[in-house]
């Protein structure tokens, strides 16, 4: 068994110390064509997003929220995000299910369901890799090997939440794996066809940028200045995805908003909202 140890960082890796006593069970729920182990851990350590346009930070706003896994299978091969004693965030919900299984005390391992991947072979590799893990922590498969669905009722993984005899197989195998037995390849089980639900947020980079004219005024300019200065520079900051509205030529309390968004997230003080050569600067440099 291939580990690939390849750490994130930032705010989806706490670093909060926890006591292994579930091992956890989800898809990506993404079939796209390359989304496999390396592109999903790349996606748990990244900093920012766009959703509907709209520019966030990680843990800026409830739509996207803090996620990240430990493991991450593929068909080729599998990749650790996170420590085994660290907690990551994979199973956080506002209510559970499950009586004691949160994130403070399960390890999560993510089956990528590329459709460029090969399934079978991928969950040869995810029983491989929980059959170690449960050896090594102590867990009983068939208690405390859990899917996601079972901590807080997500339809995940989707194949094994649609499919109880497929989880009791894959439950099987791990256990007779922890034996040492030979695991053979089940028969019928297959990737599902389509993204059902999405585990993960679609990525900041399919969103096209729209086409607009960027060039940037200068001066200053402030809540109540009118003008084509002022519609360029709506132009320029609704197609960095700090939307502003239509670009009407109007300063009003959206485009100071979007300006100050603009100038917290990439910390250009004071936080006025008034746009300068400060903040001109920094947006013709993200507009490249
Ligand atoms: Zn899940």
């Amino acid at each position: 068994m291939n580990i690939i140890e390849n750490l994130i960082s930032g705010k989806n890796r706490p670093g909060t110390r926890i006591d292994v006593k579930y091992l956890v069970i989800h898809w990506t729920a993404n079939t796209s064509k390359g989304a496999d182990a390396d592109a999903n851990r790349n996606y748990f350590n990244r900093k920012s997003c766009v959703i509907g346009g709209v520019h966030y930070e990680l843990g800026s706003n409830d739509k996207f929220r803090a996620a990240s896994a430990h493991y991450l299978v593929d068909d080729k091969k599998i990749v650790r995000a996170l420590p085994e004693n660290e907690m990551g965030y994979h199973v956080g919900a506002k209510s559970y299910r499950h009586p004691s299984c949160r994130n403070s005390n399960s390890v999560g391992i993510e089956m990528c369901v590329n459709s460029d991947g090969d399934f079978a072979k991928m969950r040869a590799n995810t029983v491989e890799l929980a059959a170690d893990f449960c050896k090594r922590h102590g867990i009983n498969p068939a208690t405390n090997m859990i899917r996601h669905y079972d901590v807080t009722g997500k339809d995940c993984p989707h194949f094994y939440v649609v499919d109880p005899a497929g989880w009791a197989q894959f439950r099987n195998d791990v256990a007779a794996k922890m034996k040492g037995e030979v695991v053979p390849a089940p028969k019928v089980e297959k990737a599902p066809a389509t993204n059902v639900q999405a585990e993960i947020i679609t990525k900041p980079a399919t969103e096209a940028k729209p086409e607009t004219n960027t060039s940037l005024p200068t001066g200053v300019l402030k809540l109540g200045d009118k003008g084509a200065a002022v519609k360029m520079l709506q132009n320029a900051l609704n197609s960095v995805y700090f939307k502003c509205g239509t670009a009407d030529g109007i300063y009003g309390a959206k485009t100071a908003d979007a300006v100050l968004r603009f100038q917290k997230q990439y910390g250009i003080k004071p936080y006025d909202g008034i746009y300068g050569p400060k903040t001109r600067a920094k947006l013709a440099e993200v507009l490249k």
